[in-house]
């Protein structure tokens, strides 16, 4: 399987990585029930074919919400045994939003070793980084943390996952000699987030990246109208929407490994596959795949790019985080994706910054480049995410 040397850790990393946020179950109505036979089975049939990069994180599979310890971590120590662990860079998180103190950050690495029955983290982020929790965690000593848990050797080495926009990413990334940062990227979200742009920077400061939703939680399989993948068909039969998506962002410059959440063995077959055979797109491959974010791009509800400059509302509104929800609730006509935003709005987006506090001043207006009627559209937004 194709490997990439990933930054200054010295490591060569698979382009396929484990992640274990969507492994199967036994039970649909409780994410706890991790099917541990075929899991097991699952995760080391990778690793045999040359995975070498497995992710979890504290509240992945917790059927009790993100503030407790999910069912993921222990399965990982399971499926590990038997000399899997040694094969693998095994990477978790600290949950920032549950951190109160720099004793508390202790205790919590401390358990996720206890739980990952290991000495040691290889990649050990900060989870979810984003605007509500970067100023507490760094107020709370976060980057000395990190900095005594590499120095005696519970952590190798030291990461941050992100979701929030490109400003505070470069903010975050340029705060810390960082070992690598993970972003959520593919083919329609090249301006989402930290973006193409993160990418870039992240490469010219020498951090290696992990991509996460390389397939967008699976919209980029399920939700591809039929005539555009007639279109994609024309152009490469043999490909499926699954080789669609990794292929291209595992081509994109800059990425180290992309962490896809396989549910099924025929997924880890699939995503092995594609692995084993990367090559670079050709012209008309990737001028297949524009045609299909032009059409979803011209869904776009709001013309905004993401940009920051409107930046900050005075009333706390954050204005692009308002706006990629909103964008996103309208990408299909589908009950399912509206409910997924629904869901990400009220999970990544703080009272404080939703739109409901927007007072209608205007004053963002005159700063944005698309020239948006921001005030106005606030109203819209809110019609969709705030509650009655
Ligand atoms: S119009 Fe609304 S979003 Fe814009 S600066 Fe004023 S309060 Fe903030
Ligand atoms: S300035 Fe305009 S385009 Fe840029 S983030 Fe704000 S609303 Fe979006």
């Amino acid at each position: 399987m194709f490997k990439k040397a990933f930054g200054k850790t010295g490591l060569d990393v698979s382009i396929l990585g484990f992640g274990c946020m969507r492994l199967p179950i036994t039970d649909n109505n409780d994410p706890a029930s991790i099917d541990y036979d075929l899991a097991t089975r699952m995760i080391r049939k990778a690793i045999d074919r040359g995975v070498n990069y497995v992710d979890t994180a504290y509240p992945y599979h917790s059927n009790q919400g993100r503030t407790a310890p999910g069912a993921s971590e222990p399965f990982v120590a399971h499926a590990l045994k038997d000399g899997y662990r040694e094969r693998v860079s095994l990477a978790t998180k600290l949950p920032t939003w549950m951190v109160e103190s720099r004793k508390q950050m202790n205790e919590i690495l401390d358990e996720q070793l206890k739980r990952l029955e290991t000495s040691h983290i290889d990649f050990y982020l900060a989870h979810n980084v984003n605007v509500n929790v970067w100023d507490k965690m760094v107020g709370l000593g976060l980057l000395d943390f990190m900095e005594e848990a590499k120095k005696d050797g519970r952590i190798k080495y030291a990461g941050f996952s992100f979701h929030d926009h490109y400003e505070l990413f470069e903010r975050v990334i340029k705060s810390y000699d960082w070992d690598m940062t993970q972003i959520q990227y593919n083919y329609l979200d090249v301006n989402y987030q930290a973006g193409q742009r993160g990418l870039k920077l992240a490469a010219e400061l020498g951090v290696p990246v992990s991509i996460m939703e390389p397939l967008r939680g699976g919209f980029l399989v399920d939700h591809i109208p039929e005539e555009l993948q007639k279109s994609l068909a024309s152009v490469r039969p043999d490909w499926t929407m699954a080789d669609w998506g990794l292929r291209w962002v595992m081509n994109q410059p800059g990425v180290g490994v992309v962490l896809s959440g396989m549910t099924a063995m025929s997924h880890v077959d699939d995503n092995i596959k594609i692995a084993e055979t990367l090559v670079p797109l050709s012209e008309r491959e990737t001028e297949a795949l524009s045609r299909v974010r032009d059409y979803f791009h011209a869904r776009l509800k709001v013309d905004c790019t993401g940009c920051g400059y409107c930046m900050p509302c005075s009333s706390g509104v954050d204005i692009p985080k308002n706006f990629l929800y909103y964008n996103d609730y309208f990408l299909m006509d589908s009950p399912e994706i509206q409910q997924r935003s629904k869901y990400y709005y009220g999970a990544q987006v703080g009272e404080s910054e939703r739109a409901s506090n927007c007072v209608h001043c205007h004053e963002c207006e005159e700063k944005c480049p698309q020239g948006l009627a921001i005030s106005d559209m606030m109203e819209d937004v809110c019609n969709i995410f705030c509650s009655k």
